[in-house]
């Protein structure tokens, strides 16, 4: 009889809750809103509840354990969500409270490092042994895998990708230093700099686009504006992929990684972004790694946080 892992991804909007087999493939998922207003008892009764009706036809002896990605900074060994600001959450001893339910193994880790997890094994990073993840979105998410294994640093705290230094005396960013790359190619700091320059008394098609509300543009927006040949849109682009690509070409130096994977909204831009970002890691990382690095696009989309979550289950 199969065997399965239940995965939990857990985010400040939405929560998926998976039952999944070992080879990464989705037997049944339920995807709830996360009412992070509410206090984290009732959101960890939302998830057992869910679990429960998910595992309803299947026998407990076909059950391995349960992996929880979780948004936030994590005690991993402790199995606690020391800080969470999406959720509003201090101190939370998640693996604890769903353990004493079920009486299965239970893991945690931060979201970004399980979704890195599931690219890697059933995703973009397949076959691959020492790769790095980025999703791009509203912030910026890193994940690392060394030697198969997630890397989490001392404290757990490492794969911030976002927050590498690209430029020292540059944009403010929400983790309050300047210059990090987060702070060029999150979204809301690309709609940031695309405004900046049309209130500077640049002209560009966007403002015709977006009828004059500024704060409407997004990523798509400036795709939109692309096709109209749009200059301003274009600039952006090109900053935002060479952006990336200076932080990208100081990890591969660092890391010498077999593939760098780009998931998120962003990497939707295609070419747009990654033609300016190949040519800046060209350009400056060194020939001895960059012959190693593939460039490649996440293939799991949304479904790589909970495959990797369940994942935690076997990699113990
Ligand atoms: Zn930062």
């Amino acid at each position: 009889m199969s065997k399965y892992c239940i995965g939990v991804d857990l985010g400040g909007t939405n929560i998926t809750i998976a039952l999944i087999d070992l080879k990464g493939k989705i037997k049944n998922k339920v995807k709830i809103s996360t009412q992070a207003g509410k206090n984290a008892g009732f959101v960890i009764k939302t998830i057992i509840e869910n679990i429960r009706v998910l595992i309803r036809d299947v026998r407990f002896s076909q059950l391995v354990g349960i992996g929880i990605g979780a948004a936030g900074q994590i005690d991993q060994a402790r199995g606690v969500i020391q800080f969470s600001p999406n959720l509003h959450w201090r101190n939370v001893p998640i693996v604890k409270e769903i353990k004493q339910e079920f009486n299965l193994p239970v893991y945690l880790d931060n979201d970004a490092n399980v979704a890195c997890y599931g690219e890697f094994l059933f995703g973009a990073g397949r076959g691959a042994q020492n790769i790095l993840c980025i999703t791009l979105g509203t912030g910026v998410g890193g994940g690392i895998i060394i030697n198969n294994k997630i890397y989490r640093g001392a404290g757990g705290a490492a794969g911030e990708i976002g927050h590498i230094t690209v430029e020292s005396k540059g944009r403010k960013c929400n983790c309050g230093n300047r210059g990090c790359m987060e702070a060029y190619v999150g979204a809301p700091h690309i709609r940031e700099r695309c405004i900046e320059k049309i209130k500077a008394g640049r002209k560009s098609i966007i403002t015709r686009i977006v009828e004059g509300s500024l704060l409407k543009i997004t990523p798509k927006v400036l795709e939109e504006a692309v096709f109209y040949k749009d200059k301003l849109a274009q600039e952006i682009w090109q900053e935002t992929g060479m952006y990336l690509g200076v932080g990208l070409a100081s990890l591969i130096n660092i890391f010498n990684p077999e593939k760098i994977i780009i998931g998120g909204g962003i990497a939707n831009a295609g070419t747009l972004i990654s033609v300016p970002l190949l040519k800046t890691i060209k350009e400056r990382a060194l020939a001895v790694s960059l012959q190693d690095v593939k460039i490649v696009r996440a293939k799991l989309g949304e479904e790589a946080g909970v495959i990797g979550a369940a994942m935690l289950v076997l990699s113990a």
